[in-house]
């Protein structure tokens, strides 16, 4: 639930169909300000048509969207002057150099290309991720064209960023760039939904997280809340198994280890029960969303498993 000032984000039984396919399924999305919101699920799950008709770039075929209160639809002009975005697959003018690209994104947005602040940002970053602005956008690979266009929404002082999958193409040094950059939207208090894929990209950077099923979201929460709905693993050492513990779950002995899961929430309640028992190394893990991640996708992991078995 949001609490305060009304969400920058809200889609209502979000439907965007193409022909036959349901690309969104009734999607309820709710982003609120200040928010480095993960937008997690596999390909083909809707993440980047949801992201298209927040920025206007698609029209739904049914349900609502708005973006800081407008329908992102009718009302592009005056909100794209508040939003910057990445798209999933950054195509550029393939004549103009990448510095020319990042100063052409930047006055579509209404910064003129003098803007000393937006030119100190813009040198900064090509300097964090070591990008050549001098080649022409032909030559760019794919992960540099998703650098010009990371370089110029970072650079734009927007109050919501929507970037979609931005760090695939990245190597894992320009990722660590990528999330410092993310700590920095964090501090200004602006707004980012961040697609991905990734479940640790997901898991380091967002304090909440949506997960999308088919076009549906079908968790949605802070890491924390989430970590609710599935169990924390608890182990220690032991030679003989120990009688039940209250509130343990699947108890094992194997290897000089005893293991059990519990409730997320049950967990401070068995930790006297612990220490009366005087254990020796104790280890409590808490669910990783991985593990969420596999709760709603179980069925589809398995489904590819039976068939790599049988091809
Ligand atoms: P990825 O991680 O692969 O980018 P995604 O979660 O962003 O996936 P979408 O690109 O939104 O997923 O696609 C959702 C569904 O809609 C898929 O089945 C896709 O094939 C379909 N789809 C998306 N765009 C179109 C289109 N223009 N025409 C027809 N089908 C489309």
């Amino acid at each position: 639930m949001i609490t305060g000032t009304a969400p920058v984000i809200r889609t209502a039984g979000l439907v965007k169909r193409y022909g036959r396919i349901h690309a969104l399924d009734g999607l309820d999305l709710e982003v609120g300000e200040g928010q480095i919101h993960g937008f997690l699920g596999p390909n083909g799950a809707g993440k980047s048509t949801t992201i298209r008709v927040l920025l206007g770039l698609a029209r739904a075929t049914a349900g609502e969207a708005s973006v800081f209160g407008e329908d992102p639809w009718r009302n592009a002009v005056p909100l794209h002057r508040r939003i910057a975005s990445v798209p999933g697959d950054v195509s550029l003018w393939p004549n103009l150099s990448g510095g020319e690209a990042i100063d052409l994104i930047a006055r579509l947005h209404g910064i003129p290309r003098q803007d000393a602040a937006f030119q100190a940002e813009k040198q900064r970053l090509m300097s964090q991720f070591q990008f050549d602005p001098r080649k022409k956008g032909r030559a760019y690979s794919k992960g540099n064209r998703q650098k010009v266009a990371l370089i110029a929404a970072l650079a734009i002082p927007a109050e919501l960023y929507i970037f979609d999958e931005p760090t695939s193409g990245l190597d894992p040094l320009m990722e660590v760039v990528f999330r410092q950059e993310v700590d920095r939207i964090r501090a200004r208090g602006a707004t980012l939904l961040l697609s991905s894929h990734i479940l640790s990209e997901v898991e380091q950077l967002c304090d909440r997280v949506s997960i999308i099923r088919a076009g549906r979201i079908v968790e949605s929460g802070t890491l924390a809340e989430l970590r609710h709905l599935t169990r924390t693993e608890v182990s220690f050492d032991a030679d003989v198994s120990p009688e039940t513990i209250p509130g343990a779950h699947d108890l094992t002995l194997s290897e000089g280890r005893a293991r059990f899961t519990v409730d997320s929430d049950a967990v401070s309640g068995i930790l006297p029960v612990l220490a009366q028992r005087d254990v020796q190394g104790l280890r409590i893990e808490p669910p990783s969303l991985e593990e969420l991640f596999l709760r709603h996708y179980g069925d589809d992991v398995r489904e590819l498993e039976e068939a790599g078995a049988k091809g």
